[in-house]
């Protein structure tokens, strides 16, 4: 059994390099491939991914090394999240296309979340899909809206989608800044799941898209974007709140006060009544707002 390991991390991103690095192409390779032909997978807890990689025993060993990973602490309790819900506890978010920012189409696949997020999450798309139309300028191209480009996530699949991480960036440390651990991301929370949302296309048509996914998904381009706008309004009052905000003392890194990536595009359910305790005893609107004074500010003497 792996979940006794959950909680020993044991491993060096270098080592897990040395390890596993020659082979990483290959594995993911194959999990794209079992990606797309499951796509009830972000749900799949040990005993459906043990199944589906009954033949692939090198990528289940290469999957638990990445449980053991020691990496940056997001401050999270690696105990909510040994429990992976049978899928009915899930609302499931149809597969979409779209024209990335590069003018290619992609698609995003099916993704889920919490049957008791589904409702809320309904109510902050429509707030934001207001506030996008009302704020988009005339003549500019119309929005699509506000699109969940992921959900829940098993801690399962989580070490999937660091697989993928690690061979984009090419080590295991650099990934680490941009992934949470397996078994201590916010997104394997099955009561207060994070949601992460996406910019497609952008109005300035300068910056170049991500060549994966086609989306304008750093984070100067979230952070600019009316969908930040919207759910900085919104996210609140629908029971969201911004955990990886920007550090009020060092606005312009990019860390946040947690450690982990300063995130735009990820978002917390808490409820309503914590997620504006949060975001005001934190002073996370003031903070927003000095990394923007501090941006405008670089952007001038340059
Ligand atoms: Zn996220």
């Amino acid at each position: 059994m792996f979940e006794h390991r959950w909680g020993q991390k044991s491993l060096t991103p270098e080592d897990f390099d040395t390890f596993h690095a020659g082979k990483l192409a290959e594995i993911n390779s194959y999990l794209t491939q079992v990606t797309n032909q499951n796509q009830e997978l972000p749900c799949y807890g040990e005993e459906e991914i043990r199944t589906l990689l009954a033949n692939r025993t090198d990528i289940l060993d290469t999957l638990r090394d990445t449980f053991r990973l020691i990496g940056p602490d997001p401050g999270n309790d690696p105990e909510v999240f040994t429990h992976v819900p049978p899928i009915e506890r899930f609302t499931s978010l149809p597969e979409i296309s779209y024209k990335g920012a590069d003018g290619n189409n992609y698609r995003r696949l099916v993704k889920y979340v919490p049957v008791h997020i589904a409702e809320h999450l309904h109510d902050l798309s429509n707030s934001c899909n207001e506030y996008i139309t009302l704020h988009t300028p005339a003549g500019a191209p119309k929005r699509p809206g506000l699109i969940v480009q992921s959900g829940y996530r098993s801690p399962w699949y989580q070490a999937i989608v660091m697989l993928r991480v690690i061979e984009q960036y090419g080590s295991a440390n650099e990934a680490l800044r941009h992934v949470t651990i397996s078994g201590q991301s916010q997104h394997s929370d099955p009561k207060k799941t994070a949601i992460d949302f996406m910019v497609i296309g952008n109005l300035e048509g300068k910056r170049t898209a991500n060549p994966e996914s086609g989306l304008m998904d750093d984070t100067l381009s979230f952070e600019n974007s009316m969908e930040f706008g919207a759910l900085l309004l919104h996210g609140p009052e629908n029971g969201f709140w911004l955990p990886y905000y920007p550090d009020p003392k060092a606005p312009l890194s990019d860390l946040s006060p947690s450690g982990i990536k300063f995130e735009p595009w990820h978002w917390q359910f808490v409820g309503r009544e914590k997620a504006t305790e949060l975001m005001t005893e934190l002073h996370i609107y003031e903070a927003v707002a000095a990394r923007r004074e501090a941006i405008s500010l670089s952007t001038h003497t340059q």
